[in-house]
């Protein structure tokens, strides 16, 4: 590693990003191009010696003309699909610096200042969000930066199903159950087949649009009173708040009321919407959390730090350590090992997940918090939820459109209203095949906006019905391109619905 060419290489780097994040606005946000498009255009092997001349610079001029074309752009200002990503100069400048310096924490002797700045700024971020100190180290609990949401989701049922096992015996993994709504992420079911817990065994409760498509603590009590009934063992319940269709928000005090006395693990997933309780006005999207047993966040989707980065908190880190944990020869007996150190009381953090080597995540998220200050977060989430007020209020002023289920923080659910069909009156089976026709007919209008390049949207279907989502999160987006982004709804909704008629 030469420093002077890595200087001149830097600047390379940091004037191509800059440029492109000054230029991201041109590109179509969603690219146009066909599957296999880049492999055509490269080399089938890797050069066997460095490129002659400033091989870099020639293959920065390649993101540019051939990778750049090919990237949905997550940066953009017009890109509202899924939920953002967020960055920021000091979000992406501690990636940088992290890989600069290329330490791997795994245990805290193997890099001491990473283990205790990950430990101190887990609980910074705890007390920004309002946790309970329960969770954070401060408070007997303690939180560590994971790449994902999956991962946390995974570490957390591991944890709850070693701990329940030791109680109960290993051979009864088969009875234990896991609960969550029909809006949970998908992970979680990832998580709960990794975990060993059988298929049968994973009860997706049914939400309904009455509800909000949040989760019932009514029909929850039902499904862990059948299972107590027939000899099985309730384990784990996830909870979402901001669910990812919807950002629907279940009731966390109602349910844990719900498993209290089962010795439920109770997991708040709030992998988008968790970043929200900076504001002290969202904070009670999180009541009750009191009482669980873990909280997740990624702090990569609204709160600045450049991607990966998902906060984890647990109760009982000991639960964490007992189930992930491992005192194998070569790490104790490397002169990296905590243990060979003789310090047993300190965090190694390779016994809170899945596997040995870890990124150094703390920098950035230490640096976005020093830099913008909690109140800077306050003023970014609060800027996104007002442009997604604003936008509602515009679907809301077009009678040709609706919103089915009201806006959750940042998103915006809508759709064209549902249109009666020729002959498609009052019979059930005509209500469905107009539901479905409306369906169809978003469908098209989401593939027509998107096709403009000026927006990107995503979409969902919740209770049947297809809804288009606009997700506000990004750090370059403005009210103008929010209003914009309207505009290319409402025109390509007029084409949609003048090709419906002709
Ligand atoms: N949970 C929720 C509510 C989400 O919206 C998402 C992704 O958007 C996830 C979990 C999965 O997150 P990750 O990609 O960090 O595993």
């Amino acid at each position: 590693l030469d420093a002077d060419e890595f200087r001149r290489q830097g600047r390379l780097v940091v004037d191509f990003i800059a440029d492109y994040h000054t230029r991201i606005d041109e590109y179509p946000v969603r690219p146009s191009v066909a599957p296999g498009f880049l492999a055509r255009k490269l080399p089938e092997t890797a050069p066997e010696r460095p490129e002659p001349g400033d091989a870099l610079a020639a293959a920065l001029r390649d993101v540019r003309d051939l990778i750049l074309p090919g990237v949905t752009h997550w940066q953009s200002p017009r890109h509202f699909a899924h939920f953002a990503a967020t960055a920021s100069n000091v979000g992406a400048l501690g990636e940088a610096l992290a890989a600069g310096l290329n330490i791997n924490p795994f245990t805290w002797a193997a890099s001491p200042a990473a283990t205790e700045l990950e430990v101190v700024v887990t609980d910074w971020l705890g007390k920004a969000l309002h946790l309970p100190e329960a969770l954070l180290f401060c408070g007997g609990g303690g939180g560590t930066l994971l790449g994902t949401s999956c991962e946390a989701m995974i570490c957390t049922i591991v944890a709850a199903r070693d701990r329940k096992l030791a109680e109960i015996g290993e051979e009864r993994i088969g009875d234990l159950v896991v609960y969550c709504s029909d809006q949970t992420h998908f992970s979680f079911q990832k998580a709960a087949r990794i975990a060993g817990i059988r298929r049968g065994n994973y009860r997706e409760i049914p939400t309904s649009r009455e509800s909000g498509f949040t989760l019932s603590p009514k029909a929850l009590l039902a499904a862990v009173r059948a299972d107590v009934a027939a000899g099985r063992i309730p384990l784990f319940l996830c909870a979402t708040v901001g669910t990812t269709p919807t950002a629907a928000v279940d009731p966390i005090r109602e349910l844990c009321a719900v498993v209290a006395g089962h010795d439920v693990w109770v997991h708040v997933d709030a992998a988008y919407a968790g970043a929200a309780c900076v504001c002290p006005e969202f904070r009670h999207a999180i009541d009750g959390v009191e009482s669980v047993d873990s909280f997740s966040t990624n702090p990569h989707k609204w709160l600045l730090a450049n991607m990966d980065c998902c906060a984890l908190w647990v109760r009982r880190p000991e639960a964490l350590t007992s189930a992930l944990g491992t005192d194998h020869d070569v790490i104790l007996k490397d002169p990296s090992s905590s243990a060979q150190n003789g310090h047993s009381n300190v965090v190694d953090y390779k016994d809170w997940q899945v596997a040995l080597s870890r990124r150094f995540r703390a920098l950035k998220l230490w640096l976005v918090l020093r830099c913008h200050g909690v109140e800077g977060l306050r003023s970014f989430v609060r800027s996104h939820v007002r442009m997604a007020v604003a936008f509602e209020a515009m679907v809301r002023g077009d009678a040709r459109f609706e919103v089915p289920v009201p806006r959750r923080f940042a998103l915006v659910c809508f759709r064209l209203r549902r249109r009666s069909i020729a002959g498609a009156v009052g019979e059930k089976r005509a209500r469905d095949e107009v539901e479905e026709h409306n369906n169809e007919l978003n469908r098209r209008l989401l593939e027509a906006v998107n096709a403009t390049g000026r927006a990107y949207m995503s979409s969902a279907v919740v209770g049947g019905i297809y809804v288009l989502r606009c997700a506000i999160g990004n750090s370059l987006t403005e009210e103008r391109h929010v209003q914009e982004a309207w505009a290319v709804v409402q025109e390509q909704a007029t084409v949609v619905l003048a090709a419906e008629t002709t």
